[in-house]
């Protein structure tokens, strides 16, 4: 086993956590507004439910203050009916209380649908405030767990950048310079696993020679199509 290839190894396993670490810090603000986001547009819909069921409450009540009003007024006519004197008098009178008879049905029905369509309004608004109140918990939850992520962000950062300078003190000048150099142009992946006979940096097949020389471990071999380093995992 080449001591400087597991060197190298560990190496890259740190440069990936912290290229991991990297993409949290700039990921967990966005994740934290989107969050923040949610709960708002959630706010929003359940008071513009509770507005919309106000506003139809209102409309059922002078609704029904005007059915009121209507069903006076058939009363009126009716108590007029015995005083009046001529039977074309009486007539007119009864055309104008059949009238406002139809009338209040359909002011009935109208109220109806009304009440009908605040009842489905109502069943909503309060399965909207369940999941309001159920996704307000989770989220708050979210929001702290990030927070705390962040918070330790740079005490795990500080750490990884400390291995990773102490393990590279003992890696030759060379083969340093040449990870340095093929992870910041092989888009942080510098190493490359070989299995079953294929460079997974950049999935090509591997010389058979080549292959069985990874395998051995035993010397610093790079890919002929990426030039990553190579580095055996087993079958
Ligand atoms: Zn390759």
């Amino acid at each position: 086993m080449n001591r400087d290839l597991e060197l190298i190894k560990e190496i890259q396993a740190i440069d990936a956590q912290i290229m991991e670490s990297e993409r949290r810090l700039v990921l967990a603000p966005k994740r934290k507004e989107e969050l923040e986001r949610e709960l708002r547009e959630l706010y929003e819909k359940v008071e513009t439910e509770k507005r919309i069921i106000g506003e139809l409450e209102r409309e059922r009540r002078r609704k029904e203050r005007d059915l009121d009003a209507e069903r006076e007024r058939i009363k009126k006519h009716e108590s007029r009916l015995y005083e009046v004197k001529t039977n074309k008098e009486y007539q007119a009178l009864l055309k104008e209380i059949e009238t406002a008879k139809d009338t209040t049905d359909k002011m009935e029905e109208e109220i109806l649908i009304l009440m009908e369509r605040i009842e489905e309004l109502r069943r909503d608004y309060q399965s909207s405030l369940e999941y309001l109140r159920s996704r307000e918990k989770e989220i708050e939850m979210e929001k702290k767990r990030l927070e705390q992520e962040l918070s330790s962000m740079d005490k795990t950062m500080k750490a990884l950048q400390d291995r990773k300078s102490s393990l590279l003190r003992e890696v030759p000048e060379q083969l340093k310079n040449t990870y340095v150099l093929l992870l910041e142009r092989r888009g942080g992946m510098a190493v490359a696993n070989v299995k079953d006979g294929v460079c997974l940096g950049c999935n090509i097949n591997l010389p058979p020679q080549l292959f069985i020389e990874a395998t051995k471990k035993e010397e610093i071999l790079t890919c002929p199509n990426c030039s990553r380093i190579l580095y055996y995992i087993g079958e």
